[in-house]
């Protein structure tokens, strides 16, 4: 059976439900665990994408909620922390506050007030080079992130794909750091379904990318990145169809921070 580890909530600002009513869905699809994640807090005010600290009480509460009506399923506890260089003593601070299954590493930012996956930056990736350059960032920020060993799997790698703009020709030069770093450092990234609900219309990471991973055994998380309880659990179908082309048999789940392997099924229903 399969988990969902990466389900936001309305406490992030741009996402909608309350936990009880995902994990509702995951009882209804089928889903053996799920685990909230959503986009961390800063010390102050950061963004207007995020909780901000002073909700996050509440969200510890939510998801008390959701395992309260939902004794059977597992209810993970998670944040999706934003890695950005020079703020990682707050990764730290962060992950003392609460008794989290696991942890996720997200690259955004790719350099200060320039979040690469919103689309109010877009006039930007038009500039000459841009788009190989916004690329270059990208990489060196997700392998760093990934050998400071501060999250136990890494978010939609390949996010700047998500306006279906990218660098000319092959690819896997991009991909290589991030490969050996998570190789060195015994990480686990997550394949994401998200990138299906985008202008590129692919999940995240590319296969390319799976398969340089599988051959250097480094393991997976299937995930949504729901920010809409209708969206839990969705296009797995088509995530564990191109992982096991591939030749995955297994993925991982996490629990107060420690992680174990799980056979992965052969078939998942697509959701109608
Ligand atoms: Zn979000
Ligand atoms: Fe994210
Ligand atoms: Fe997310
Ligand atoms: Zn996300």
């Amino acid at each position: 059976m399969l988990s969902d580890y990466h389900l936001h909530t309305p406490l992030c600002l741009h996402a909608e439900g309350h936990p009880r009513e995902y994990a509702a869905k995951a009882v209804e699809r089928g889903l053996a665990e799920v685990g909230f994640s959503d986009h961390s807090p800063m010390a102050e005010y950061f963004d207007d994408w995020r909780m901000l600290m002073g909700d996050f009480p509440r969200y510890l509460e939510m998801v008390e909620e959701a395992r309260a009506e939902f004794p059977s399923l597992p209810v993970r506890l998670g944040l999706e922390c934003d890695f950005i260089e020079g703020r990682e003593s707050w990764t730290d601070e962060l992950a003392k506050k609460a008794s989290f299954d696991y942890l996720i590493g997200s690259v955004h930012y790719i350099a200060p007030g320039w979040d690469v996956d919103n689309p109010r930056h877009l006039s930007r990736w038009r500039e000459s080079g841009m788009v190989d350059e916004i690329w270059d960032c990208y990489w060196r920020l997700y392998a760093k992130m990934i050998r400071g060993r501060q999250f136990d799997f890494y978010a939609h790698p390949d996010l700047p794909k998500k306006f279906g703009l990218r660098p000319q020709g092959d690819l896997r030069h991009f991909y290589e750091p991030t490969i050996q770093a998570l190789v060195d450092t015994k990480g686990v990234f997550e394949v994401s379904t998200a990138g299906l609900r985008k202008d590129c219309r692919e999940i995240y990471p590319s296969r390319e990318f799976l398969e340089m991973a599988f051959e250097a055994g480094v393991p997976i998380v299937i995930s949504s990145d729901s920010h809409a309880p209708g969206e839990v659990g969705v296009h797995f179908d088509q995530a564990l169809a191109l992982v096991r082309d591939i030749g995955y048999r297994t993925s991982v789940r996490f629990r107060q921070r420690e992680r174990y392997e799980v056979a992965l099924p052969e078939v998942w229903p697509s959701i109608t």
